[in-house]
């Protein structure tokens, strides 16, 4: 963290209001392509965030006892504004990301249909109900609002994350306070004022700008009743591990290493184009995005990786300025070292180099850049092999059978996405049945879910039981409570009773 002036200084969002921070602690904004400071973001302390949550707490009850289609006409405003404001928010995520224009209109529109599904959240609280369970008794189960619920972001998608998170906390009437990613504040703080012009009430939405500090009081204030995480596995684990000692409902995703097993029928062509747009779009950091490639058989593997050759080295890389840059920057200087460092250590550990992203003027640039690379010969005992590389350096993985395909990527402890290519129903339906991953694709290269579909790795990419979009999402902010009553007429006797209360 480091203390600026020079640039635009940046706000938290709490009870409908810009605030400034107090805590004289900022951290830089960067533009990524060009490597300059664009904006100083608060460091909230944990004080700080008290007051947030207090706020939170006190607009909670009003929110709550608005009906759900009042809300849903908020959600559907909202939408509509977003909508109408996308090439704003586009332009600040490329500025603040790096991302290419086109791929920020794609995340925004996968954002919309968190919200979509967030509008029909009337029907995703529907109860259940029995009449006369017993003795004139009816049941009836309804889901209500926690109250105070927190997000906290990663950087690697402004807006679709925060949003996947925290539509449906606000549909069915939570209060939310966002800890956007610091490396990306301005998309979330943004959006703050199209809520308000939805006509959400203040102190629903808020945005608070911190590090472990602000989320430490997250985790630990009684008030805040719920957390959704987005992030890497380190962080994940612990926000899990801390918010359940702290008596939260916690869901924490964490990272990916994803792979794409290659049948030897697969039409390599077909292949080789989704592995490069799933592999390397956005720089690779998507949490979803294509990491090791695993042909089987060496015969598929050397005609795949002769293909890939040629098509990787024709990728451009540059700013989002530039409409013809197949992808940008990686996120930051350091994101930029620990990337290419990686390169260094796998070619060290014995990798074959088929294309080197360590070009002279992309390393020398201000701008993060690194270039498409991709290591053949990846084996086990390589650092690469498993750790989650969020940048352009891609691994081919060798495999003599589909039966060693399922075993390798089972052992592998980040279980996000995975996806077979390959014309064969048989080898398909053995691959969806047996690998033991969240998100699995056949023959679709990044099988992200829908919004109305639930998202979630396994094992050390998401810690907790919820997931991100989906109906589950409904479930995760909501309690359900289950009613018994009964109107007694003056007639009828009150005798007291002691055996259990059955029907018998
Ligand atoms: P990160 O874990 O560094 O940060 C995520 C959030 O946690 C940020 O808001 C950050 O301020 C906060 N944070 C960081 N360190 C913390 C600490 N020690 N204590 C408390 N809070 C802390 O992740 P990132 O670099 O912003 O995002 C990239 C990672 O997120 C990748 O690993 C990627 O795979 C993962 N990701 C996963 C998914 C998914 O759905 N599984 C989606 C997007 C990104």
């Amino acid at each position: 963290m480091t203390n600026i002036t020079e640039v635009k200084e940046l706000y938290h969002y709490v009870n409908g209001q810009t605030v400034p921070g107090k805590s004289g602690r900022f951290s830089t904004v960067f533009n990524p392509a060009t490597g300059e400071a664009i904006a100083s973001v608060p460091i909230a302390t944990a004080d700080e965030v008290k007051d947030v949550i207090a706020g939170a707490q006190a607009a909670f009850p009003a929110w709550r006892d608005i009906s759900v289609g009042k809300r849903a006409e908020v959600l559907l405003r909202f939408r509509n504004l977003l909508f109408e404001h996308k090439d704003k928010v586009m332009e600040i995520i490329c500025n603040e990301s790096g991302k290419t224009k086109e791929d920020a209109i794609g995340e925004i529109t996968r954002g919309l249909e968190s919200v979509d599904l967030a509008i029909g959240a009337p029907h995703l609280v529907k109860g259940e109900y029995s009449v006369n369970v017993g003795g004139g008794i009816n049941s009836y189960s309804a889901k209500y609002p926690l109250g105070v619920v927190a997000a906290i972001s990663p950087f690697n998608f402004p807006i679709m994350v925060p949003l996947a998170q925290t539509s449906m906390a606000v549909a069915v009437g939570n209060a939310v306070i966002l800890k956007a990613s610091e490396k990306v504040p301005m998309t979330a703080l943004y959006i703050s004022d199209l809520w308000k012009q939805a006509g959400l009430p203040d102190g629903i939405w808020n945005v608070v700008n911190g590090d472990k500090e602000a989320v430490n009081e997250l985790l630990e204030n009684p008030a805040v009743h719920a957390i959704s995480f987005v992030g890497s596995t380190p962080v994940a684990k612990y926000i899990y591990e801390t918010g359940a000692k702290y008596g939260k409902r916690v869901t924490a995703l964490g990272g990916g290493k994803n792979h794409m097993v290659v049948m030897p029928d697969a039409d390599l062509e077909q292949v080789a184009n989704s592995f490069i747009g799933a592999a390397y779009g956005a720089a690779s950091q998507r949490c979803m995005a294509i990491s090791t490639i695993m042909p089987v058989g060496d015969e598929t593997a050397d005609k795949l990786v002769a293909i890939l050759k040629e098509k990787i080295s024709a990728l451009k890389v540059g700013s989002y300025e530039n409409v013809e840059s197949d992808f940008g920057p990686v996120i930051s200087q350091q994101s930029k070292d620990v990337v290419l460092a990686s390169i260094e250590r796998a070619v060290t550990e014995g990798a074959t180099v088929v294309t080197d992203g360590r070009q002279e003027e992309l390393v020398a640039s201000n701008g993060f850049f690194v270039g498409p690379t991709l290591l053949d010969n990846i084996t086990k005992d390589m650092d690469i092999y498993e750790q989650e590389v969020f940048g352009p350096v891609r691994n081919v993985v060798r495999v003599a059978s589909l039966e060693e395909a399922i075993e390798s990527i089972n052992a592998l402890e980040l279980a996000n996405g995975v996806t077979i290519f390959t014309n064969d129903g048989l080898a398909a339906r053995k691959f969806t049945t047996e690998i033991d991953v969240g998100m699995v694709g056949v023959n679709v290269p990044i099988p992200i879910p829908v919004g109305y579909h639930n998202f979630a790795g396994f094992k050390g990419s998401r810690f907790g039981e919820g997931h991100m979009f989906g109906p589950d999402q409904a479930r995760f902010f909501t309690k359900t409570k289950t009613i018994s009553e009964r109107w007694l007429t003056p007639s009828e006797g009150s005798a007291v009773q002691f055996s259990f209360p059955s029907n018998k």
